[in-house]
């Protein structure tokens, strides 16, 4: 048994205290006078007596540190100043938390050092602090012992389906994005409306648009990935087109308008992203030849460069040099449909003639080769070797769900249209884009 020895105990209490003042006075940079700063009557005087002159026997800094290309955390972390072997077990403490062998160039991390004044000594660590993912954050501190101390801080994740819905001002990108979606995500919803809308014509200012998508979120907000497309909604030129995510029993998910036909139809509409028509199909005056004679294709207006989208699947039938067509590509899909691409400025890796496409997988970009004034794409549509219009042209249907299927799907239509009429779900409206000068 021990003994209770109060004048023990209280000393125990006040000696934390004590040192901590120190500390904070140190790490601060202050020239303070101690008598101040303690309140305790009990103060060892060789403590105080080890701060030396009032002048501070240290300088903290705080260092922020971005890992290079090629770079190993070992020597990112020496690149804060504290010699090789502290750098060495600080990254050992790391390693226990998070994975330092596959670390990317531009990992960010900040860490705060004690240096010297006189430079006798080594620059030491104080703390280091690094967001191992967006719900991780590692810290290493020194504890009042000197030693260093790993703690790892996690935030919980869950899943949330998130309606996001705005009109659109500039283009439907930007209004997605404001309204929160990611740059990928709207990327797919905007080619997806690619099958069934010419961004042309059928987009306006202030017609509106709902988006519905999988995000993981922290306790604290953050969104630490924006996950799958679920819906979407685009209430422009007087009708509204919806499709609806479905996930197909053999095969990847794919999108479905409200009867469960495939949103892909069998060409595109515009296979190019962004873009504008500058030229229909048609008798027309030439814009360098000076003579009227037929334009055998519809051209989109697009900077040398701009993606351009195989309009559905196929076999690249011819890729190179075609007199006015300048660098031209031709992709044959099945059932007697061709289409072709003129004034390309080059192709895409891997696409020459035999390569199969996949529908909206980039095959070349945007160009002025040939005869043209300037940058766009010259798209044409073949029917059994002849031109036709392509806006007219009466191309095949996707897919139609049937049986079980259909049934499935209706039955997650349902789940969705319950969830946009309740307005559950995490609503985002989109931020009033300023009007475009
Ligand atoms: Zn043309």
């Amino acid at each position: 048994m021990q003994e209770f020895d109060p004048r023990a105990a209280a000393a125990r209490r006040f000696a934390p205290k004590i040192t901590v003042a120190i500390a904070a006075i140190v790490a601060l940079g202050v020239g303070a006078k101690l008598t101040s700063a303690s309140p305790a009557p009990k103060a060892p005087p060789l403590a105080v007596q080890n701060l030396g002159p009032a002048q501070p026997a240290f300088i903290q800094q705080t260092i922020p540190v971005e890992v290079q290309r090629g770079e190993t955390m070992q020597e990112a972390v020496e690149r804060t100043g504290i010699p090789a072997d502290e750098a060495r077990h600080v990254v050992d403490l790391m390693a226990q938390a998070f994975d330092i062998a596959h670390i990317r160039a531009g990992l960010a991390f900040q860490a705060a050092v004690q240096a010297p004044r006189d430079r006798r000594d080594d620059v030491k660590l104080v703390s280091l602090t690094l967001p191992a993912s967006a719900a991780k954050t590692i810290t290493i501190s020194r504890t009042f012992d000197g030693a260093l101390q790993l703690h790892q801080q996690e935030e919980q994740v869950r899943e949330q389906e998130t309606v996001a819905s705005g009109e659109i001002r500039g283009s439907l990108y930007e209004a997605a994005v404001n309204a929160g979606a990611t740059p990928q995500l709207t990327h797919q919803v905007v080619q997806l409306f690619a099958h069934k809308l010419d961004f042309t014509r059928d987009i306006q200012p202030g017609d509106k648009f709902s988006l519905v998508f999988d995000r993981k979120v922290t306790e604290s907000g953050k969104v630490v990935e924006t996950g799958d497309l679920i819906y979407a909604e685009l209430d422009a030129d007087g009708k509204t087109t919806r499709f609806y995510r479905f996930d197909r029993k053999d095969g990847p998910a794919d999108y479905f308008d409200e009867t469960g036909k495939n949103i892909k139809g069998f060409l595109l509409k515009t296979p190019v992203d962004g873009a504008r028509i500058t030229s229909l199909f048609g008798m027309r005056k030439h814009p360098i030849l000076g003579y009227t004679r037929a334009h055998q294709g519809i051209d989109f207006g697009a900077g040398t460069g701009t993606p351009i989208l195989a309009a559905g699947d196929g076999v690249v039938a011819e890729a190179g040099r075609k007199g006015g067509y300048g660098n031209w590509l031709r992709i044959r899909h099945n059932g007697g449909w061709d289409t072709g691409y003129g004034h390309i400025s080059r192709y895409a890796k891997g696409i020459h003639r035999g390569s199969r496409v996949k529908q909206g997988q980039v095959v070349a970009y945007v160009g002025a080769t040939g005869l043209a004034t300037g940058p766009h794409l010259h798209y044409e549509v073949w029917k059994n070797g002849a031109r036709v219009n392509p806006l007219s042209a009466k191309v095949p249907q996707g897919t139609v769900l049937g049986g079980r299927e259909l049934a499935a799907f209706k039955a997650q239509k349902a789940r969705i249209d319950a969830m946009l009429e309740n307005g559950s779900g995490t609503q985002f409206a989109a931020a009033p884009a300023s009007p475009k000068a």
